[in-house]
């Protein structure tokens, strides 16, 4: 494949800014049906060495699915999502990520830094952390987004300019071993072994897991007195804990001032509320919220044996 021409002529073929990204990285991808390498075709698609073949979205995403997969995320959920990222909602979490990520990348020396992102949603939080590395001046970092939801990933190539996006799943990252120096992964489901596979050696994974407070003026409502146990992150962490070694963990817990039209975009982007009754619902807008506990536990770690 010629890679390097693609890479060098882009620019003069008039091929968009977008589509040019993914077509300079073709050498961070495999093809998620047989594995194989994969190269550009004709400025508009990449395709492994077997012919299988992927086109580039006109905003600059590859959708790597065989079939649309439901998430139970549509695009009025990341619509919410996104309002609420905007608002600052995830900003001290995502500046002690940035801080575990600077750290670690300015050990590195020459080429970018690759950051992926895995469940991503609609990409808000990856633009954030890689704008705060950019202003921080720590060097050449890409970022790489994959989110299972054709929704979340369109959203997220349209706004962020500059990273490169890909829906795919989550058990089979259409990535070649070895390309990461970190991974982040928030609030999202983990897949262990590919997570293994796609990280440097050296690399490091950063996990974002709810706090035992996170949200609980909804859960309060939500789950009543009876459910006011603290919900337990613990699981979580053991399971981490079987996969990768830990380096550290930090708690980042806060409050936030919110408005009404803030708190229907929080209760709109939850999961919480997915399981609980219109009523339910309707009585935590009513039930005059106005600030929000944010509670996060960041776990860092590196590849067992190293
Ligand atoms: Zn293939």
């Amino acid at each position: 494949m010629p890679k390097d021409v693609i890479a060098s002529n882009n620019v003069n073929k008039g091929v968009s800014v977008r589509k040019a990204k993914f077509l300079e990285n073709t050498a961070l991808f495999r093809c998620p049906i047989c594995k194989n390498e994969m190269g550009a075709r004709d400025f508009k698609s990449i395709v492994c060495l077997k012919g299988h073949c992927f086109d580039i979205a006109r905003t600059g995403y590859v959708n790597f699915l065989q079939r649309a997969d439901k998430t139970g995320y549509d695009e009025g959920l990341f619509y919410s999502r996104n309002i609420v990222s905007e608002s600052g909602l995830f900003d001290p979490m995502l500046r002690c990520i940035s801080g575990m990520i600077s750290s670690k990348v300015t050990k590195s020396s020459g080429k970018s830094a690759m950051i992926l992102d895995a469940g991503c949603g609609e990409g808000s939080q990856l633009g954030k952390i890689i704008n705060d590395l950019h202003s921080s001046g720590i060097g050449k970092v890409q970022g790489v987004g994959i989110d299972i939801s054709k929704e979340g990933i369109t959203m997220a190539s349209k706004a962020h300019f500059g990273i490169i996006w890909c829906v795919a799943d989550l058990t089979n990252f259409p990535l070649m071993n070895e390309q990461f120096d970190v991974i982040i992964n928030i609030l999202s489901p983990s897949n262990y072994e590919e997570f293994a596979r796609v990280l440097k050696d050296d690399g490091i994974l950063i996990k974002v897991v709810p706090g035992n407070s996170y949200l609980k003026e909804l859960r309060d409502i939500f789950y009543g007195e009876a459910n006011k146990r603290e919900y337990s992150n613990q699981k979580v962490i053991d399971n981490y804990r079987r996969n990768f070694r830990v380096l550290d963990i930090q708690t980042v817990k806060y409050n936030k001032v919110v408005d009404k039209n803030e708190l229907s975009h929080i209760i709109a982007m939850t999961p919480l509320s997915w399981t609980v009754t219109h009523e339910k619902i309707a009585q935590a807008y009513d039930a005059g919220i106005d600030r929000i506990t944010a509670d996060f536990t960041i776990i860092k770690g590196a590849k067992k044996g190293r």
